[in-house]
């Protein structure tokens, strides 16, 4: 039995321990949510769009609880915090408006046969493995779409997360979802492969490292259990030009910072052309001396601890290769020296392929440029990396953006912002950052039996 502690990274203290799930409980787990499955996937549309409803209502109302069980967990600051409740309760809404549209049974035009009827129909329960970065937003687009489709759910989170994790557990059965939908667990890695391998379990999504993602899709590819894998991202930022180099650093170089860093689709590589090169490197080391770094809870922050010292140590070690590497430092790259998991904000430049950094995610505080002449030679190391979640591409002509955005192999691509998320759009990456996808009609498309019924 493992046990989840939880750690408060804005001040080194253990906030809480929670036992783990026993291993001779694991079978009573996926007997409850199978049973549960049975009566859950028989509620009409219209009913489980309602219970949804009222957990997005309940979400909205709940924000400052909420957030501030994650900035104590993984140190997000309380406005971010507060952001992402909105964000889970606007997915968790967006499945209750659009969801019964989309199970809607479609007639095809198909000769030879009286009736060709395509039905959306759910596959069962599911097992859900969830990262600390988002802990709410990353629950809420796995388990809105398919408890919309009337698939039920194993929740695994990080452990860190125990806390928030048990809350959303709270939150949806006060709002009415049946306690055998959706069963929150504090699971080992070899529990979870357990309950994938189960043959009672249909499927498996999992957000977090490329280690976690390759762990569960072996055991899921050796069971035939469909997988949908949300990995890492190296995203670049090409910039073509701009009116106002110091406005365009201040909203990239603070995008770059958000969570401190730690998200999948953070725009961690920016390509700057030589013409604004030098007044970009300096803006941007200058705004990043100027970051307010401190407590989650303190309103003055702008940028928070990391989630663990362990992670904290992770990325400063990984700055520290680079520079004997040959990369150069021009500002930053040391831990804060108090308790808990700061860091200082970091700009790296002068980076090559043989360096470590080129081809590795940086999951903190770190943005790293790289200096272009020709835009052919940018966009050629923009996708000279294993991953391929998002890029944007910046300029005062969108159109001429847009065409520049479509040679970024990824995922998502955005033309004047990066990274944005909403409950209709699709999530997700090629290549190491994963396959499938979340999010709008694509989230709930995953897991789900599209069944033929052809009458003749
Ligand atoms: P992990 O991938 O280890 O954690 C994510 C989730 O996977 C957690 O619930 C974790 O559980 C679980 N997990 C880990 N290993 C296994 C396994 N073998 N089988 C089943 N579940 C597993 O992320 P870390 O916290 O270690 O972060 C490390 C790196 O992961 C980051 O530097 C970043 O590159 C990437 N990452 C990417 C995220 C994204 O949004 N795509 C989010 C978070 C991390 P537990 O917490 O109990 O270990």
């Amino acid at each position: 039995m493992s046990t989840y502690r939880t750690h408060n990274p804005s001040t080194g203290q253990t906030a809480a321990e929670y036992d783990g799930l026993a291993d001779h409980e694991i079978d009573a787990v996926i007997s409850r949510v199978a049973d549960g499955f049975d009566s859950w996937r028989r509620r009409s549309s219209a009913e489980r769009a309602r219970i949804l409803a009222a957990i997005g209502d309940a979400f909205s109302d709940r924000v400052d609880e909420l957030a501030a069980a994650i900035s104590e967990e993984m140190g997000k600051p309380t406005a971010q915090a507060a952001g992402e409740v909105k964000l889970a309760a606007s997915i968790y809404h967006w499945y209750a408006e659009h969801g019964p549209a989309l199970l809607e049974p479609e007639t095809l035009d198909v000769s030879g046969a009286r009736e060709n009827t395509v039905t959306v129909e759910p596959v069962g329960p599911l097992v859900g493995v969830m990262p600390w970065n988002y802990p709410y937003y990353q629950v809420a687009r796995f388990a809105a779409p398919n408890l919309m489709a009337g698939n039920t759910v194993i929740l695994k989170h990080a452990s860190i997360c125990a806390k928030s994790s048990a809350l959303i557990e709270r939150i949806q059965r006060e709002a009415g979802l049946p306690s055998d939908a959706y069963v929150n667990v504090y699971a080992s890695s070899d529990q979870v492969a357990e309950m994938i391998a189960d043959p009672r379990v249909h499927g498996v999504s999992l957000t977090g490292s490329e280690g976690a993602g390759a762990a569960v899709a072996e055991v899921a590819g050796k069971n035939l259990t469909k997988s949908v894998l949300e990995l890492g991202g190296s995203d670049p930022l090409v910039v073509l030009d701009t009116d106002d180099v110091g406005e365009l650093v201040d909203t990239v170089g603070r995008a770059r910072l958000s969570n401190s860093g730690q998200a999948c689709n953070s725009p961690k590589r920016m390509f700057v052309p030589d013409g604004i090169y030098e007044e970009f490197v300096a803006g941007l080391t200058d705004l990043y001396g100027r970051i307010a770094v401190g407590e989650a809870t303190d309103e003055a922050t702008e940028m928070g601890p990391l989630s663990s010292e362990d992670a904290r140590d992770g990325v400063v070690e990984q700055v520290r290769t680079a520079v004997e590497q040959g990369a150069k430092l021009r500002i930053g790259g040391d831990p804060i020296d108090r308790p808990g998991a700061y860091m200082e904000p970091t700009v790296l430049t002068d980076i090559t392929d043989e360096m470590d950094v080129y081809h590795d995610e940086v999951f903190g505080p770190v943005a790293m440029i790289y200096r272009y002449t020709e835009l052919d030679e940018a966009l050629r190391v923009a996708n000279d990396t294993r991953f391929g979640l998002s890029g944007s591409v910046w300029g005062t002509d969108p159109d001429e953006a847009a065409r520049v955005a479509d040679r970024i192999d990824a995922g998502m691509v955005y033309v004047n912002e990066h990274g944005t998320t909403r409950a209709g759009l699709p999530f997700g990456g090629v290549k190491a950052s994963g396959y499938g996808r979340e999010l709008g009609r694509w989230g709930m498309g995953e897991f789900v039996n599209t069944r033929l019924r052809r009458v003749h």
